[in-house]
């Protein structure tokens, strides 16, 4: 998504020397990895698009991820990207010598170029959880993100580890397709309710026709979606009591059993981990084959898991939906800066940047969605595109010779992320739950102001900040 989007926004501003590296043989990242049976975004669709290219023919309000995956290919050829892309081709190290950029691909090619944009994803590195016994398992194992559509799966026993967004969707498209559904709970969560009614044709043949009202669509939604990032970064707001109503409410009213429900029930506030949405979850799990395990793991053995309390839980298919390592950024990649220094050595505490683009001490470096950026059931596309335009406006200074290097003052990075550590503390993200939102000392990894502001930001570099050489 962000490397296509740089793409399009580079050659628009009249950039043509550029080259899109990218590791896999085919475009999509996220959406061409995650094939899991269920996928779908969680941000309308209208609203999960790029801004200039609205696309009328979304199936459904939420569309599944093979459509995602077709709209990327299909804007990439559009706009024509994909020729632009060299395949197959993983940037393994890039070095900053001689005032330019040196890069080395892990099959021993190499470039040299005056800026680097890295859109090298956010949730892409699967996460293993640490549990005993895992290469013991007899049956089919894989996680959510390297799905083995060769394993066949109606009819058998399929465990599910882990209950984010990726799990809820899982358990609802399979519960009706297999033997035994077992979901191995360690954090309950709190279920917002989605509808995700088809459009028809008369809905698609009118966007088609009227171009407008694509635009107003993705206009409304995001005005809807700004106004709940208000809500997240004050735990106190109304929009966070209504979410929290709408979300006890669903579990009232959906689930049957009283057992059940509590321990369907989380300890934590709503929205505290990433809000997870679905229109039928909680019926999913009440299905007679369904079972929710709530005792923790003890380990894995060649017949199924078994759980702290003895029981062995049998499994043909057992599949890790264990959410992704978030500290990672462009890492494994190394990235060499000023003076030698390594990237991996300056995040060596944990990953930060200047408003989540640019490091110093690494000039002419430009991260999409990199750390600390806007999360938070957003569209990370319309964050993409904010901070591109961001970039590119740094990127221009180089190219009027304004500048040959241009970096973010120390002082002004450390400034920035005190405030936002310290404004990070007051969010519904830190307000007690653990989740994949927290650094290391439990503070949010997450922009913590209004989606308002992070708009403001972008919308001009504050060049004091910034070391023009
Ligand atoms: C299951 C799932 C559901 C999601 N749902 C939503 C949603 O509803 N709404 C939302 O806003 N976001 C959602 N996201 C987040 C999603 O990751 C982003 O929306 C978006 O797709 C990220 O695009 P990207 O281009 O930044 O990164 P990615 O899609 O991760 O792409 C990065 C690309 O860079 C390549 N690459 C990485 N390192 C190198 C290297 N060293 N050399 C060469 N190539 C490299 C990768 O192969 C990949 O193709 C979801 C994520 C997941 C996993």
């Amino acid at each position: 998504m962000a490397g296509i989007l740089s793409a399009i926004k580079l050659r628009e501003a009249g950039f043509d020397d550029f080259t899109v590296y990218e590791k896999a043989d085919r475009l999509g990242g996220t959406w061409r990895e995650n094939t899991y049976p269920g996928i779908a975004c969680d941000v309308p669709s209208h609203l999960y698009s790029y801004s200039f290219a609205p696309n009328p023919e979304w199936s459904h309000r939420f569309s599944p991820g093979s459509e995602i995956q077709a709209y990327f290919e299909e804007v990439a050829d559009r706009c024509g990207v994909t020729p632009r892309i060299r395949f197959g081709s993983e940037v393994g190290r890039v070095a900053f010598s001689g005032g330019r950029w040196q890069l080395e691909t892990k099959d021993g090619g190499r470039d040299e170029v005056d800026a680097l944009i890295a859109a090298t994803g956010v949730l892409h590195h699967p996460n293993i959880p640490s549990i005993e016994g895992l290469d013991r398992f007899g049956g089919a194992l894989f996680h959510s993100a390297r799905w083995d559509h060769a394993v066949k799966l109606d009819g058998r026993r399929v465990g599910i580890v882990g209950t984010g967004s990726t799990a809820v969707q899982i358990v609802s498209a399979l519960v009706d397709r297999v033997a035994k559904l077992s979901l191995f709970q360690r954090t309950a969560q709190w279920i917002m309710p989605q509808e995700n009614p088809p459009y028809s044709e008369a809905e698609r043949a009118a966007f088609r026709r009227r171009p407008e009202l694509l635009r107003s669509a993705y206009a409304e939604l995001g005005s809807l979606f700004h106004a709940f990032s208000g809500g997240l970064v004050d735990a106190d707001s109304p929009e966070m009591k209504a979410i929290e109503r709408a979300c006890r409410a669903n579990l009232e009213q959906s689930v049957r059993d009283p057992m059940l429900r509590e321990k369907l029930r989380p300890s934590y506030r709503a929205a505290c981990k990433r809000l997870v949405m679905s229109p039928n979850f909680y019926e999913s799990i009440q299905k007679p084959n369904a079972e929710l395990v709530t005792d923790g793991i003890e380990r894995v053995e060649a017949d199924g898991v078994r759980t702290r309390d003895g029981r062995l839980h049998e499994l043909d298919v057992l599949v890790l939906a264990t959410g992704f390592r978030v500290d990672r950024f462009v890492r494994p990649m190394q990235v060499i800066g000023r003076e030698g220094r390594s990237l991996d050595a300056v995040w060596s505490r944990r990953p930060s940047a200047y408003l989540s683009i640019c490091v110093p001490g690494f000039p002419n470096f430009f991260m999409l969605n990199g750390p600390n950026g806007p999360v938070g059931n957003f569209s990370l596309i319309e964050v993409a595109e904010l901070q591109l335009g961001y970039a590119m406006k740094l990127i221009e200074l180089l190219r009027s010779g304004r500048c040959r290097e241009i970096s973010p003052s120390a002082e002004a990075t450390a400034r920035f992320e005190a405030e936002r550590s310290e404004a990070a503390r007051r969010t519904i993200w830190a307000s007690g739950c653990r989740s994949w939102y927290l650094d290391d000392r439990g503070v949010p990894m997450s922009w913590p102001w209004t989606f308002d502001r992070f708009r403001d930001e972008m919308s001009a570099p504050k060049l004091e900040a910034f070391e023009l050489r």
